[in-house]
């Protein structure tokens, strides 16, 4: 029978349900469980695929090409598994649904309504991961505070699960303990209210777990579990961590997997320990890497630290694996110019090109890339990047002054970043991005090859524009190698320069595939390529 586990959360937003839920799938996937973690996400939007980054980070993509929350690259690089869409629920596709089939009838003139309706549609996502007979535990974070009006129907399907499955179900409640300064206290009374509001939606939480920046008392563990009607033991802390990766660790210390396995009617001397050892190879060269390796991240959304998530945490790994400490240095792509570009980069030893949409910044992203290219520094460029890369080359090696993408400049004469004719006809069906896991070609002995140490791979994808084959006999001849290409298509994934001790742009997301214990080659590589350089420049 599969258990699921649901995460709601009270009293503040950001307090990382997201990194608690995917610790937790780590900790039960240690003994051998299998698990998966699903988000759902009250807001209205279809999929996440619209939103700006600066409003909810950065948009994470899986391989069966769904646009999803950026808390499935936490399952993904904790888990070290693939989610897909289904692992990610709106309440707009709940709508979406719901909508479909009253118009198809399939309610047979029935009243639709949010209660049995919606709530039955939730449910529904929810128990299919148990139906596929895949999974041991389910574990499903619910976005937003309880409280906010959009998440009752939500904590509805909990209360109606919890009901229908009695101890093969759980909720871990997780909230915020604040400290007062002047009283020199920690405070549980948000914690008690938040807890009232769920008990008062019929929700008894089974878990709580207390964020905190001090250490919290057993006193005051009691006196949460007495106020909010839970066991004693079942009061966890998450004091903040040094590093997310150190969570798994200290909530095995606090016992959470042992907690929930005892609650869920396990017989916990029959279930095996969580073995960590992998895990804590990661994290022990992690956190005792010293020497830096400085990266330059150029970008439009740096300001905001999520927006490039799956970019950062690619770097840790790839420096954590190389014995290194990741020094990364957002560079916001609006500002650089040709004057300042020395010293922005200066001591930089690598440079990472971001994804983006839109024009915005990109001048600045040309400016970096051709620094990079003339000095030598290693460069990776992703996407938007990868077309920045094709896009500088033709300007300054090629001699096309005017070259440019398609999406920026509809009239240049020389789009060596166009809209293929194939995705023209896509775009037409309503298709309008190459979305997802697509099969590339390696050229042999090529940088890429060589990296990948392969000659087939597939790799995640989020764009409308491409390459444009048109000059790719011409870029070839000048030194730019199209080093991958889809085999079915033809259309260039991989570019790479070959009088460059490192410079090579994807126009696929390495970064979404990149977890702890499967760190992506590509990024093992470029910051190798970066501890290695030693640049006139620095
Ligand atoms: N703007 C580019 C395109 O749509 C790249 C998008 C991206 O970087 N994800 O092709």
């Amino acid at each position: 029978m599969t258990k699921y586990i649901f995460v709601t959360g009270g009293v503040a937003s950001s307090l990382g349900k997201g990194i608690l839920a995917a610790s937790l799938g780590n900790l039960l996937q240690a003994r051998g469980f299998r698990v998966t973690n699903q988000k759902l996400d009250p807001y209205i939007n279809v999929d996440p695929g619209t939103l700006n980054p600066y409003e909810h980070g950065e948009c994470f993509v899986t391989v069966d090409g769904h646009e999803a929350d950026l808390d499935l690259g936490h399952y993904e690089r904790f888990l070290n598994i693939q989610t897909h869409k289904s692992n990610n629920i709106t309440t707009g596709r709940i709508y979406q649904n719901v909508i479909e089939k009253e118009r198809r009838g399939d309610y047979l003139g029935k009243t639709v309504q949010i209660i049995p309706h919606i709530t039955d549609e939730i449910k529904r996502n929810i128990m299919a991961f148990g139906q596929s007979g895949e999974f041991d535990f389910v574990i499903t974070e619910i976005g937003g505070t309880v409280g906010d009006i959009e998440s009752l129907p939500y904590i509805e399907a909990v209360r109606q699960i919890k009901w229908e499955y009695g101890h093969d179900c759980l909720c871990i409640h997780l909230t915020y303990v604040p400290y007062l300064n002047a009283a020199k206290e920690l405070k549980t009374k948000p914690t008690q209210h938040s807890v009232q509001e769920l008990q008062k939606a019929g929700v008894q939480p089974d878990i709580i777990i207390l964020r905190t920046e001090h250490h919290v008392s057993d006193e005051l563990k009691r006196k949460v579990a007495l106020f909010c009607n839970v066991d004693q033991h079942a009061v966890i802390q998450s004091e903040d961590a040094s590093s997310i990766y150190r969570v798994p660790l200290n909530m095995q210390e606090e016992h959470l997997d042992e907690v929930v396995l005892e609650k869920t009617g396990f017989d916990l001397s029959k279930v095996k320990k969580a073995d960590m050892t992998d895990w804590n190879a990661f994290l022990q060269k992690l956190e005792s890497a010293t020497a830096p390796v400085r990266i330059a991240l150029v970008g439009k959304y740096v300001q905001l630290q999520d927006a490039y998530k799956s970019i950062q945490e690619s770097l840790t790994h790839a420096a954590a694996y190389s014995d290194h400490k990741l020094i990364l240095t957002s560079i916001l792509s609006d500002d650089i110019t040709s004057d300042n570009i020395a010293s922005l980069l200066e001591g930089q030893q690598g440079i990472v090109v971001a994804p983006g949409f839109g024009n915005r910044g990109v001048e600045g992203k040309f400016i970096a890339l051709k620094y990079a290219r003339e000095n030598n520094i290693p460069c990776l460029g992703i996407c938007m990047g990868m077309q920045a890369m094709v896009i500088e080359f033709a300007r300054n090696v090629l001699g096309y002054k005017d070259a440019n993408s398609m999406e920026f400049d509809e009239r240049t004469k020389h789009n060596v970043i166009d809209m293929m004719d194939d995705q023209k006809t896509m775009i037409n069906k309503g298709a309008s991005m190459r979305l997802g896991a697509y099969p590339c070609r390696l050229k042999q002995g090529t940088k890429a090859a060589e990296i990948y140490q392969s000659g087939l791979i597939a790799e995640r994808h989020r764009h409308r524009y491409e390459f444009n084959h048109k000059y790719q006999a011409e870029f070839e001849a000048a030194g730019m190698c199209c080093s991958g290409t889809n085999p079915d298509s033809g259309l260039v994934e991989i570019i790479e320069l070959k009088n460059h001790p490192w410079y090579i742009g994807t126009q696929f997301h390495p970064e979404y595939s990149s977890t702890v214990l499967n760190p992506h080659p590509l990024f093992i590589s470029f910051v190798k390529a970066a501890i290695d350089f030693v640049g006139t420049h620095c």
